[in-house]
């Protein structure tokens, strides 16, 4: 097999505070895809907005990586490093004419759903502090690809706005990062949760402008509270555990909300025979799309 047509697959987490259930399962469903392909799976820390990351949170995440047995291949990409290839980027779609600068404030839109392209034949103010912006409206329309779950999906990238590539204060905006770190990093598959479904025309057409290659999607159904909140730090989702036994039953609960129906009996089995049995079932075909809560005896 070459290395281009061999599978490479990320967990691409921000860290923004520990890891929950909703992030174990995201972890889980891109581990077990990528290992039941026989392929690599890498880790890539996406600490772009250093406000949101407190300090020592990415070294948290990859120990309950290890506390779940889910170990990756090669070096761990933090973005914070990655600044000069985000530079090359944004310059290429300079030049092609995709990306503008920007002075407009949120609250000069604040009338609008979308921002609505002001600044696209000229900065508005060029005293102000820019923002650079991609041009929505002239890449590929509209994006259509095949979510390996959610079929087919088609959405005008214009429709959704000229997304923000690099931020007034400087720092690197998501869907530029994103796109040139899977690129750069060869992967083939992209396993996230649901929702970063609608931030994939944008990085379709980022992929495109680009000359990328494109991968295979397949977002994850969303883990959601009790009352459909989807688990979040905002949400108070409590941090994964440390205990060896609440590991165990927690990787469990994660099996069962990937949909990959586990023994019962695997809930009290160490991780790595947990893990060698999710491998060999991997079944991605019994997900299904809806939003998946956690069974109530459970934390
Ligand atoms: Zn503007």
């Amino acid at each position: 097999m070459t290395a281009t047509a061999s599978y490479r697959g990320r967990f691409a987490p921000t860290p923004s505070g520990p890891l929950h259930l909703g992030s174990l399962v995201a972890a889980l469903g891109s581990y077990l895809d990528a290992r039941a392909a026989g392929g690599q799976w890498l880790v890539r820390i996406e600490d772009i907005d250093p406000p949101r990351c407190p300090d020592g949170a990415d070294l948290t995440i990859l120990q309950q990586l290890e506390r779940f047995g889910l170990y990756w291949d090669e070096a761990v990409c933090w973005q914070h490093t990655r600044s000069d290839a985000y530079q090359r980027a944004l310059e290429q779609l300079i030049t092609q004419r995709l990306a503008y600068p920007c002075s407009c404030s949120r609250k000069q839109w604040q009338n609008f759903d979308v921002y609505p392209g002001w600044c696209r034949d000229g900065v508005r103010d060029a005293t102000k502090p820019i923002a650079w912006r991609l041009r929505s409206d002239l890449g590929q329309r509209p994006v259509v690809w095949q979510d390996r779950l959610f079929g087919r999906q088609q959405f005008d990238p214009a429709a959704l706005g000229d997304v923000v590539l690099k931020r007034k204060d400087a720092l690197w905006a998501y869907q530029l990062a994103v796109v040139v770190d899977d690129a750069d990093q060869a992967i083939t598959d992209i396993v996230r949760g649901y929702d970063l479904l609608d931030n994939t025309p944008w990085q379709r057409q980022l992929q495109a402008a680009l000359g990328y290659a494109t991968p295979r999607y397949l977002h994850l159904p969303l883990v959601v509270s009790a009352d459909g909140q989807k688990l979040s730090k905002q949400n108070l989702a409590p941090p994964l555990a440390d205990a060896p036994d609440a590991v165990r039953r927690q990787l469990h609960q994660a099996l069962t909300l990937l949909d990959q129906a586990p023994p019962a009996t695997l809930a009290s089995e160490p991780v790595d025979t947990q893990l060698q049995w999710a491998i060999a079932h991997w079944s991605p075909e019994r997900l299904t799309p809806h939003a998946h809560r956690p069974t109530p005896e459970e934390p």
